[in-house]
């Protein structure tokens, strides 16, 4: 049974947050009610991450499977050590490095914890978030948050607190709206617990800044097509996906526009809306040909990630028919890029050139 509520939210300053807010969103922490927030990242459905009947409450306003675990975010490092137990040195290494930050580590879990929180995993997921909402919540809570992304399962994240509302309006107690996230892709999650740390999402922090801290650190690109217990969970391929089918082009980058330009004229052709998620400087190459949303300029993927999710929301909301999007390579947040367009688009992906 979904989890129903009447929804409140609350505007808050996303560089100095008020206190009024903070104070009442971590008694309904405290309570074991679910509160939405910004992080750096995309926004959070948080509960109380000790607390299993709350964590149950996020699978239920998610409508998630339990087979997709949540993250704990916590705001100091003795949250760490009260919810991981056997933490490599390495783990150290990289939580001093980049935490608070877009950084997941996954280590084994330390007795006491739900295990809901990892779907019945001996592992949990761990997150210091920079956002000062994020950090003061925490801290005000006085318990580590488990916080998924703040979307229906499968929907695209949630950047806005609009996009949590459209969302889970009336499955979430509190909506605290700070505005825009500032990464808008999810944090990159390593997992600690194997020999060799391997990163199961690529996301916020960079491989290339992994490497300059542990060097073995290595990525797995792995997805499955229904939800089932893996050491990866949360690989489903179908994931941030829209309402409209996503058709991703990769290859040279005047072959791809060339290749979705002709496919536009044939969608256009059969009477179908077409939405183009792209670069500023593509736009001139394909004309009036759809409906363009304009990710940012083509090297200046921070803005196109940033932009991202809520251009895949923007083109559900203008009803087109088909989405065509293109790769923007694998260089730096490149491969968090791609893993999201390939999940947004389900796998169909057409290589040209
Ligand atoms: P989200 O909270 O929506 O950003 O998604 C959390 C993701 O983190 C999941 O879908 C998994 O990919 C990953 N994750 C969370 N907990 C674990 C865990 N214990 N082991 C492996 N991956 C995890
Ligand atoms: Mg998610």
């Amino acid at each position: 049974m979904a989890y129903s509520t009447e929804t409140r939210v609350f505007p808050i300053n996303p560089d100095n947050p008020e206190a009024e807010p903070i104070r009442i969103a971590a008694e309904l922490i405290r309570e074991g009610r679910l509160v939405a927030f910004p992080t750096e990242t995309v926004y959070g459905l948080g509960a109380n991450a000790l607390d299993a009947e709350a964590i149950d409450k996020i699978y239920r306003a998610k409508r998630r499977p339990a087979s997709d675990p949540v993250i704990a975010h916590i705001s100091d490092m003795a949250q760490l050590d009260q919810l991981a137990q056997n933490i490599p040195p390495k783990a150290y290494e990289l939580a001093n490095a980049f935490w608070p930050g877009a950084l997941t580590l996954v280590l084994q879990r330390a007795p006491g914890i739900p295990p809901n929180i990892a779907t019945g995993l001996s592992t949990v997921a761990i997150r210091m978030p920079a956002h000062p909402v994020a950090r003061a919540l925490i801290q005000a809570a006085g318990v580590p948050i488990a916080a998924p992304s703040a979307n229906t399962f499968t929907h695209p994240s949630a950047t806005t607190a609009e996009h949590v509302l459209t969302d889970l309006r009336d499955h979430v107690d509190l909506v605290l709206d700070g505005g825009p996230t500032h990464i808008g892709l999810e944090s990159t999650v390593v997992d600690m617990t194997g020999d060799i740390p391997s990163v199961l999402r690529p996301g916020g922090v960079v491989l290339d800044d992994l490497k300059t801290i542990i060097l073995d650190v290595e990525m797995i690109e792995r997805y499955t097509s229904e939800s089932e217990h893996t050491s990866a969970p949360g690989q489903m391929l179908k994931h941030y996906s829209p309402k409209a089918p996503v058709t991703l082009f990769t290859g040279p980058l005047y072959s791809v526009l060339i290749a979705m330009k002709e496919s536009c004229q044939m969608h256009k052709e059969r009477g179908q809306r077409v939405g183009l998620l792209l670069a500023e400087e593509d736009c001139h190459h394909l004309g009036e040909v759809g409906v363009v949303v304009s990710l940012g300029k083509r090297t200046d993927l921070r803005s196109i990630s940033h932009h991202l999710f809520a251009g895949l929301r923007e083109l559900d909301a203008q009803h087109v028919d088909v989405i065509l999007a293109r790769d923007f390579g694998r260089a730096g947040l490149g491969a968090a890029l791609w893993d999201r367009l390939v999940r947004a688009a389900e796998g169909n992906v057409i290589k040209v050139g």
